[in-house]
C-alpha cells in the first residue's frame, strides 16, 4: 500500500506536482540568487531559513510548477507595486537566460505543456495587497504580466483589509470598500483570491463575496496546531464550500513539529474536515521559515509522498494533494487578458 521512494518518484513523473508558495523571486531580485544553478541542501538545522528552490532542485524533486510568491515591505506603501515588478523582472530575465528549463505560465494546460516539454512551469502570485498601492487598475496590471493569485494581506493592515496579526490587527474589522472592489477586480481580471494572512472576518467576507474558488496560499490548521497563522475548521469547510484549495504550509513553528509527520497530520486534517479536494501544497520555501526534518528543501518532496501514502492516503488522492487540486482551481478562475512582458 505505502509507496517507496522509487514509487513516490515515478508518481511525481506522471502526474503536474505544484506548490503554491515560495519567496524565491525576492532573493533573485535582491540577492542575486541564481535559479538555475544547483545550491547546497541546507543542513536540518534552525538556520535553514532559505536557498530551498533551484532548477535543479526542483527537477529533483519532480515538481510540475512552482508558485512564486512576491512580497513587499508595506512601508511606505509607495513603492510597493515597484517592488513587486522588480520581483516580475528577475523571473523574466531567468526565463529569458534559460527558455529551455524554465516557462512563465498561467494555466493548468500551460503547466502540462511545459511539464510534456521539460521545463519547470513559473507560475506567480502577490503576497499582500499593499502592492495595489491603493489603485484598483494595478490588479489589471499585475495579471497582464501574469500574476495569477493576490494574497489580500500580509503582516500589516492595508487598504484592503486587516491581517490575522500584525501592524493594525482589529479581529472586529472586515473588508474595506475598496478590499471588496478589489475581491470583484480579480475575479474581473482572472486573479485569484489568496486569503492566507488575513483575520477570520475579512477570509469569510471576501469568501461570501466570491464566485470564483479561491485560496490560501500557505497555512497551518488550528485543528492540529492551535496558532494564530492557522485556520480554523469552519475556515476550511468554507473552502470546501467555495470549491477552493488550501496549501499546507511546511513551516515548523505553523506545524506545531520538526518532523515530516507534522505536514502528513495537517493535510490529513484537512482532508477529514473539508474533504480530499482542499489540500494542496504551499511549502512557504524561501520564507524565511523552517522547513521539517526530511522536508530541507524542494528536492526532499518526494519524501512527503511516501509519508502521506504511509499514512494510507491514496494514489489517487495523493494526485489531489500534490497538485491536482491547484490545476482545478486554475481551471476554475480562467487566466485573462494578453501577456505582457517586462516594462
Ligand atoms: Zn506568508
Amino acid at each position: 500500500m505505502s509507496l517507496t521512494l522509487d514509487e513516490a518518484r515515478a508518481l511525481h513523473a506522471e502526474i503536474c506536482v505544484l506548490d503554491l508558495h515560495a519567496d524565491t523571486a525576492k532573493l533573485m531580485d535582491k540577492l542575486g540568487y541564481d535559479l538555475a544553478a544547483r545550491h547546497e541542501r541546507p543542513m536540518p538545522r534552525r538556520v535553514n531559513v532559505f536557498g530551498h528552490v533551484d532548477l535543479p532542485r526542483l527537477r529533483e524533486g519532480g515538481v510540475a510548477g512552482q508558485f512564486f510568491s512576491f512580497w513587499t515591505t508595506p512601508y511606505p506603501e509607495r513603492g510597493c507595486a515597484r517592488a513587486v515588478a522588480s520581483q516580475l523582472d528577475a523571473l523574466d530575465a531567468a526565463m529569458a537566460r534559460h527558455p529551455a528549463e524554465l516557462a512563465w505560465t498561467r494555466t493548468g494546460a500551460d503547466v502540462r505543456a511545459a511539464k510534456a516539454a521539460g521545463r519547470i512551469a513559473a507560475l506567480g502570485g502577490i503576497e499582500g495587497g499593499q502592492a495595489l498601492e491603493g489603485q484598483l487598475g494595478a490588479i489589471e496590471a499585475f495579471s497582464r504580466r501574469g500574476v495569477r493569485y493576490l494574497g489580500l494581506l500580509h503582516f500589516s493592515a492595508n487598504a484592503i483589509g486587516r491581517p490575522a496579526k500584525g501592524r493594525g490587527a482589529d479581529a472586529d474589522a472586515g473588508l474595506t470598500g475598496f478590499g471588496r472592489d478589489a475581491v470583484r477586480e480579480c475575479e474581473r481580471c482572472g486573479v485569484i483570491v489568496d486569503l492566507a494572512h488575513i483575520n477570520r472576518r475579512g477570509f469569510f467576507e471576501a469568501l461570501e463575496l466570491a464566485t470564483r474558488p479561491v485560496m490560501v496560499s500557505h497555512t497551518g490548521v488550528a485543528g492540529v496546531h492551535p496558532h494564530w497563522r492557522n485556520i480554523d475548521d469552519e475556515q476550511l469547510r468554507a473552502v470546501a464550500d467555495n470549491g477552493g484549495c488550501v496549501g499546507v504550509i511546511f513551516a515548523r513553528r505553523f506545524l506545531g513539529g520538526a518532523s515530516i509527520d507534522a505536514v502528513v497530520d495537517h493535510i490529513l486534517h484537512v482532508i477529514d474536515v473539508a474533504g480530499e479536494d482542499v489540500p494542496a501544497l504551499g511549502s512557504d520555501f524561501d520564507g524565511f521559515v523552517v522547513p521539517p526534518i526530511g522536508l530541507e528543501d524542494v528536492a526532499a518532496l518526494p519524501n512527503l509522498t511516501v509519508a502521506l501514502s504511509r499514512r494510507g492516503v491514496p494514489p489517487r488522492a495523493l494526485e489531489k494533494i500534490l497538485g491536482g487540486n491547484v490545476l482545478r482551481v486554475l481551471d476554475a478562475v480562467p487566466a485573462w487578458g494578453a501577456l505582457e512582458g517586462p516594462a
